[in-house]
């Protein structure tokens, strides 16, 4: 690494509330030669609640790639340069990372500087289980590929969370409840750290009523957290002999989507016991 080149900090912003900025956030976009920001507007105001005046360039998703490298000989020169975006932590949903990786391919200094993150002060505040986790970013934008989204996570046995906008919750929780079981226990954590701060665990049924029924539930900036499927560890202790028994009678005269829904219908069996059994039943006809 050159020893004379500049360090690029990576500095989070508060996501609500002005008096979430760490000291160390303050010190660093005060001694920097100069700040690289997603909307110039937005980090000035920040700048002026607390008394930090320096040089602000833009740095977002539409000219990213291209100022990579005009930042990497900033460095290269040994000027300092922190990057900030509109809230929270830079990078999470959020403009940065051609920047960073041509910092980190230029063997230069990348420092990030810790603060507020959306996703992380909604799950530290929830009670789900968190570890582990998955982040997807925002959920998808149309109907269709947002049920296609919850159809591939349906049985996802791990919390996972995204963010979703004002103008979409209310559709998405109804895409959700056209595909997961309304059971299904979900966090709606919206408005974190301001006034109108709201943190709701319900099951799926009930939390789309709820924003069907209150429009301040439609309002604000949303993370949204799905707590794991149920784990299906004891198939076997779920299921009688005869429950086997009639569902192996059903496979061998059935596809297997259906000798599940008429186990289901004949046992009372769960379905998604039966269905994994059906699954190693068919895994052992085909070893054997
Ligand atoms: N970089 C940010 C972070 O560290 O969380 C996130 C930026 S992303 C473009 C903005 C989205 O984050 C919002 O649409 C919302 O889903 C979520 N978000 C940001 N601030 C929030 C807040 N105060 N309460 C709830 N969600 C928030």
């Amino acid at each position: 690494m050159t020893q004379t080149a500049g360090t690029l900090y990576i500095v989070a912003t508060p996501i609500g509330n002005l008096a979430d900025m760490t000291f160390r956030a303050v010190e660093t976009l005060k001694s920097v030669d100069f700040i690289a920001a997603e909307d110039t507007r937005h980090v000035k105001m920040l700048m002026q609640h607390y008394g930090i005046s320096n040089k602000v360039i833009a740095l977002h998703q539409h000219n990213e790639d291209k100022a990579s490298q005009g930042i990497v000989e900033k460095l290269r020169e040994g000027l300092s340069i922190a990057l900030v975006s509109d809230a929270g932590t830079p990078l999470i949903s959020d403009p940065g990372m051609p920047v960073v990786r041509a910092v980190h391919e230029a063997k230069l200094r990348v420092v990030p500087i810790p603060g507020a993150c959306a996703l992380i002060t909604a799950l530290s505040a929830t009670g789900v289980a968190i570890t582990p986790f998955t982040f997807e970013g925002f959920a998808p934008r149309t109907a269709s590929a947002r049920q296609t989204f919850f159809k591939a996570r349906e049985n996802n046995e791990t919390t996972w969370v995204f963010y979703e906008s004002c103008h979409r919750i209310l559709a998405c929780l109804q895409d959700m409840a056209s595909v997961l079981s309304c059971e299904r226990s979900i966090v709606i954590a919206r408005e974190l750290t301001k006034l109108h701060e709201t943190i709701v665990k319900l099951p799926l049924g009930e939390m789309l009523a709820l924003v069907e029924r209150e429009e301040t539930m439609r309002k604000g900036e949303f993370v949204v957290i799905v707590e794991g499927a149920p784990k299906i560890t004891d198939v076997d202790s779920e299921l009688s002999a005869e429950h086997e028994r009639v569902l192996a009678l059903l496979l061998a005269e059935c596809r297997l989507k259906q000798a599940v829904s008429l186990a289901v219908a004949l046992t009372g069996a769960k379905k998604k016991a039966l269905y994994q059994k059906a699954l190693e039943i068919n895994a052992a006809l085909h070893d054997a």
